[in-house]
């Protein structure tokens, strides 16, 4: 059996049979793998305690016919905290489920490896408003899934925004011109925190739309969530346990 090493993010683990688990990572250079790390539920087990979910590893892979087989792991970010607190856990669940649903077994994809190094170190670091990053991660992941939301232009003309006009299906703000009869219009506030939590990268400017008043966050999280499970047609169960003042 040939076997491999990468840096991976465990998404989600569940039981196998009496004492095995099985994984599902997005690594580096393979996309998703779905793996089975054997006696991990044992007591004592030689590497259970770093194959939690969120856990950022090392691990030395054989692959194997539908499953390939974990032999090692090296914790290079634990991510413990965030486990262990659970509105934040519930936004990394959230960034893991939506990860779960795009990334593709064996295809490299680099760019969505990043943004979830970079979702669950936000969260990691204790911010006051973690909603506003699983927002940014599923737009941001959205986008590169090829469903952009527009925000600082027109979804359907381009031209340049700020707009009032929200649409989900419309993928964005529409202009006076492009919104049908009855599109609902939001307020200036409303469309500056989807700007910023849609524009990539930045995301250490990401505290500054947790300063956004809480209408403006509630209407902005709805509308990420319509957005995000109407274009790529899943419904984001984790979502349901983020609290929102
Ligand atoms: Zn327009």
């Amino acid at each position: 059996m040939a076997s491999y090493r990468e840096q991976g993010i465990v998404l989600r683990t569940y039981k196998l049979g009496e004492t095995d688990r099985i994984l599902h990572l997005l690594t580096q250079g393979r996309g998703r793998v779905r793996a089975v790390a054997k006696g991990v539920r044992r007591p004592g087990s030689r590497f259970g305690g770093r194959l939690e979910p969120y856990s950022h590893v090392d691990v030395q892979l054989h692959e194997g016919r539908s499953l390939d087989v974990i032999s090692q792991a090296e914790l290079l970010a634990s991510h413990a905290a965030v486990r262990s607190d659970f509105v934040r856990s519930a936004c990394a669940a959230t960034m893991a489920e939506l990860t779960d649903v795009v990334a593709q077994d064996g295809e490299r994809d680099n760019a969505l490896f990043l943004l979830l190094r970079a979702g669950l170190q936000a969260l990691d670091a204790e911010p006051d408003d973690p909603g506003v990053f699983v927002d940014a991660f599923l737009l941001r992941v959205a986008s590169a899934a090829g469903f952009h939301a527009w925000v600082e232009a027109c979804a359907v003309c381009r031209r340049p925004g700020p707009h009032a006009f929200l649409s989900v299906k419309a993928g964005g703000t529409l202009c006076g011109d492009c919104a049908p009869p009855g599109t609902r219009a939001v307020d200036p506030a409303t469309v500056r925190l989807l700007a910023l939590l849609a524009a990539p990268g930045e995301w250490v400017a990401l505290p500054q739309g947790a300063g956004a008043d809480d209408d403006a966050r509630a209407v902005a999280a709805s509308y990420v969530r319509a957005f995000v499970e109407h274009h790529l047609d899943r419904r984001l169960r984790s979502y349901d346990h983020i609290a929102r003042d």
